[in-house]
């Protein structure tokens, strides 16, 4: 698998599935989830509000995910995760793990080629940027996957060097 770091806007990614850090309601929010339903119409939380009644009534739990059409984005797949909120006295990056493996197993039943990353935890959850990309780097590298292109997009330059710092270190 080949893993590249793009510094942009998740939305505008020409990608198989882009990943959505969603939160348990997975009614929408704000960050890189406002952004994803803004950009990919209503059929989006459609799905959401489907699979909520179908499957998720108590909400998505934190570090699985789920796939919804990609409405209008360039992605055929939007593929949600929830992302544990940071605590400085509880190790939770085992949940943040589990959102990148449960994403690209999701990815693997859809037959995903390519897919983006958000930096999932690490805006509005809190996690710390270097650490949010260290597990996020080394949990994708080790993942068995049928995924052949994975990219990181990052909007900030800070995200980027982090996420670059990961990269660097086996
Ligand atoms: P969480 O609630 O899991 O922390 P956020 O959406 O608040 O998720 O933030 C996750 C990361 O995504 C942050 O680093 C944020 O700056 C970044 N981000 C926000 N919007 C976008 C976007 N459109 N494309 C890529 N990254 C984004």
């Amino acid at each position: 698998m080949k893993i590249t770091l793009i510094r942009g806007d998740i939305t505008e990614q020409q990608v198989d599935a882009v990943v959505n850090a969603a939160n348990s309601s997975l009614l929408g929010g704000g960050g890189v989830d406002g952004a994803i339903h803004r950009k990919g119409g209503p059929e989006i939380l459609d799905e959401c509000r489907k699979l909520r009644a179908s499957h998720y009534g108590g909400g998505l739990p934190t570090g699985q995910a789920v796939a919804t059409t990609g409405g209008l984005l360039p992605a055929e797949w939007v593929i949600h995760t929830v992302g544990p909120v940071y605590s400085a006295a509880e190790d939770r990056s085992a949940q943040l793990a589990s959102c990148y493996r449960e994403s690209l197993r999701v990815a693997d039943d859809l037959g995903v080629e390519s897919i983006a990353f958000p930096a999932v935890s690490a805006g509005v959850y809190g996690w710390p940027m270097q650490d949010a990309a260290r597990i996020a780097v080394g949990t994708v590298r080790a993942t068995p996957t049928k995924v052949t292109d994975a990219r990181f997009v990052l909007f900030s330059t800070d995200a980027y060097a982090a996420f670059e710092h990961a990269l660097g270190t086996p």
